[in-house]
């Protein structure tokens, strides 16, 4: 029985074709800058977001944080919605790692902010505060797409008052497939903006940082003192290039197993006569479902389990559909699911 595992993106497995291009990659020390892959691949994304310059990072993680290094100092603060990545699944970096305060703003049902919220978090210049630097957004969040007019707003604000103004664009080739909003209109009115290789797109490892030339300058030494200047990083170079090549447009192979799924759900459910789960209609790869309870759930994910198909166990639970969930298992999972919720 083959695993159908729908827990997130982050699982999908390098190809055979993938490693066979990892395995006959160019190399050199990166650290020196001298690994023809790694520049050429840092050279192909600047210009695909239509940015000076791009820094290949172990994670998103890494990513993220260099973004928030590099633009904010000791003692100043970066605005950002509570249930974003960058805050609160990120173990506390910047704080750690940079002095740099965090300022939360609730997040708005659309995954946006409430920029007259985020006005009244901008801090005056007084001794008594933390100076606000940057605003970090997100794009997709929980899987929606969020609308572009938030951004040229965004971007307006930050002018404004001064701020810089980062994406956390993790899974932004999820949004532009979505929208086909093409990806450098996506990354302009950001001053960096981070996104991974190694969850959609299939890349074993990586994330990139682009930004203007002298952010990405300071990544670098920031990368660099993070235990993060890998040295023959061509192998992984060649991943994500290959990812670029083979696995953006796919995408919406994805987004169509996700509205597949929760169209199947949803019917299984209303013909079961089952009122402990609503299903939350997916924008792109990521299907949530609300259960009446944590015990239910976790029996789902128990049930599941047992057929081969692994999901969270939590209350709110998130199905990802990616490059390794054929569109041919996307019938039976819900057959799956729908009986394991009526049994729980
Ligand atoms: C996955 C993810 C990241 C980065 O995660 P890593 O596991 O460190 O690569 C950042 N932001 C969002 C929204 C994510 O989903």
């Amino acid at each position: 029985m083959t695993t159908i595992d729908l827990r997130s993106d982050t699982v999908t497995q390098p190809s055979a074709a993938m490693r066979a291009a990892m395995a006959a990659a160019a190399t050199g020390d990166d650290v020196y800058g001298e690994d023809p892959s790694v520049n050429a691949l840092e050279a192909r994304v600047a210009a695909l977001f239509g940015k000076q310059a791009a820094l290949l990072c172990t994670s998103g993680t890494q990513s993220n944080l260099l973004a928030l290094l590099s633009q904010c100092q000791r003692g100043e603060e970066y605005l950002v919605g509570e249930e974003y990545h960058t805050y609160r699944y990120e173990a506390g970096g910047a704080a750690v790692l940079g002095g740099i305060v965090p300022q939360t703003v609730p997040v708005l049902s659309d995954g946006s902010l409430d920029l007259a919220v985020l006005a009244t978090k901008v801090k005056a210049d007084d001794p008594h505060f933390p100076i606000t630097r940057l605003l970090a957004l997100e794009n997709t969040h929980t899987g929606k797409v969020i609308p572009a007019e938030f951004f040229t707003a965004a971007r307006e604000f930050a002018n404004t008052h001064g701020l810089r103004l980062h994406l956390d664009g993790a899974r932004l080739f999820n949004a532009h497939i979505a929208t086909e909003q093409p990806l450098v209109a996506m990354a302009a009115p950001f001053d960096s903006v981070s996104v991974c290789l190694s969850k959609g797109l299939g890349a074993p490892i990586g994330s990139m940082l682009v930004a203007d030339a002298n952010t990405v300058r300071i990544a670098r030494r920031w990368r660099k003192m993070l235990g993060g200047g890998m040295r023959q990083a061509g192998i992984v170079a060649a991943g994500i290039d290959y990812a670029l090549d083979h696995n953006i447009q796919r995408l919406a192979d994805d987004h169509q197993c996700a509205i597949k799924l929760a169209n199947a759900l949803q019917a299984g459910f209303t013909a079961q006569g089952t009122s402990t789960v609503t299903v939350q209609t997916p924008q792109t790869n990521m299907v949530y479902l609300d259960f009446s309870s944590a015990e239910v759930a976790a029996t789902v994910a128990k049930r599941c389990k047992e057929q081969g198909i692994l999901v969270p166990s939590s209350k709110r639970m998130r199905l990802v559909t990616h490059l390794d969930v054929p569109a041919s298992v996307i019938h039976r999972v819900a057959e799956v699911i729908v009986a394991a919720t009526a049994s729980g």
